[in-house]
């Protein structure tokens, strides 16, 4: 089978690999019909997560059919038509039993990262019970991919996170897949307010199109304007969905009175908190990792039509011009890519 290959910083290769063979008894097999490109593909590629080896196929997203389960798997069968969690959970570990699959003992982040992903024909799935999702029949399998990690992360990370409340002004900053998961999934709760912060104009403009009721470049006057469209307050959530230092502290500007920051973004340089300004300000900060806990409920708004998640969708690929859809997901401010989806088979 064909699989996209980390071989160390700065490289990566469609190689040949021999399919993966259940090891655990419960494993499955997914045969891939659908996966995609994730920001944290290019971060690994960037020679920033040092978990992920060299020779590890990458992806964590996807959806696809079942090809062979292990003896112990009791939820699926082959031939059934799967949507993949992003995190593996064994179920029963201390964590998983408090929902916080991201820190399952015998799982968390390991597809595409500790353990072959899903950027090939086929994939090993561990804990196959808890780490995947049955789609119902017709369903939209493009739509379906953003439920592996982003809709997700925006929703549990942001939405969830940062308590947005109804009539209440969030702010997110950044535009790009996570950022407009984020703002798609906080229209759940009918915020007044939802505004995009986003360098990029063309991203702005899909943040709108999206449900942001204002779109603003981020400069000196970012956190007035923000004042100026809460009635003098700020956000009540403001989200974070960049991930550097100068978007956090932007956060820190922008939020009001009672109000939560909610981090999403991966940050990989230390941040300056201002205590000084917000230490009487009765806010709260909050870090999560993705747990997946949600695609059970998402994937009921996606198929129900109550969320387009189709749109996220900019550009496709079959697997075998793989290398194509890295150099057009990496080179999104000219590309417009948003989401990639890479066609494995049908
Ligand atoms: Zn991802
Ligand atoms: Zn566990």
């Amino acid at each position: 089978m064909h699989a996209l290959v980390y071989r160390g910083p700065g490289r990566r290769a469609l190689e040949d690999k021999p399919p993966p063979a259940i090891a655990q008894p419960g494993d499955a097999i997914v045969r891939l019909t659908r996966t995609t490109i994730c920001g944290t593909d290019l971060h690994i590629l960037k020679g920033d997560v040092p978990t992920c080896q060299p020779g590890t196929t990458l992806g964590h997203e996807g959806v696809g059919i079942v090809d062979a389960v292990g003896s112990a798997v009791t939820g699926f069968r082959p031939g059934d038509r799967v949507l993949i969690a992003c995190i593996s959970a064994c179920g029963r570990c201390e964590y998983c039993r408090r929902g916080m699959y991201s820190h399952c003992l015998d799982g968390g982040w390991i597809l595409g990262n500790r353990i072959d992903g899903t950027q090939a024909g086929y994939v090993r799935i561990p804990h196959a019970d808890f780490s995947l999702h049955h789609i119902p029949d017709g369903a939209d399998e493009d739509a379906l991919v953003m439920l592996s990690d982003i809709l997700p992360t925006g929703y549990e990370c942001g939405v969830l996170n940062g308590k947005v409340q109804p009539g209440s002004a969030v702010a997110v900053v950044g535009s790009g897949p996570i950022g407009l998961s984020a703002l798609m999934t906080a229209q759940f709760y009918a915020p007044a307010t939802l505004v995009a912060i986003d360098p990029d104009s063309r991203r702005l403009e899909l943040a709108l199109r999206f449900g942001a009721t204002h779109a603003l470049a981020p400069g000196p006057d970012t956190a007035e304007q923000v004042r100026a469209l809460t009635g003098g307050r700020g956000a009540d959530t403001v989200i974070e969905a960049v991930g550097v230092p100068a978007s956090f502290a932007l956060c820190q500007d922008l939020v009001a009175p009672g109000g939560n920051i909610a981090n999403v973004g991966v940050h990989g340089s230390k941040v300056d908190l201002h205590l000084e300004r917000l230490w009487s300000h009765n806010i709260a900060i909050t870090t999560r990792l993705v747990d997946t806990v949600t695609i059970p409920q998402l994937l009921k708004a996606v198929t129900a039509g109550r969320i387009d998640a189709a749109r996220f969708v900019t550009h496709r690929f079959p697997l075998e011009q793989i290398d194509e859809a890295y150099r057009t997901f990496a080179a999104a401010g000219e590309s417009g890519a948003v989401k990639v989806i890479i066609q494995v088979s049908d």
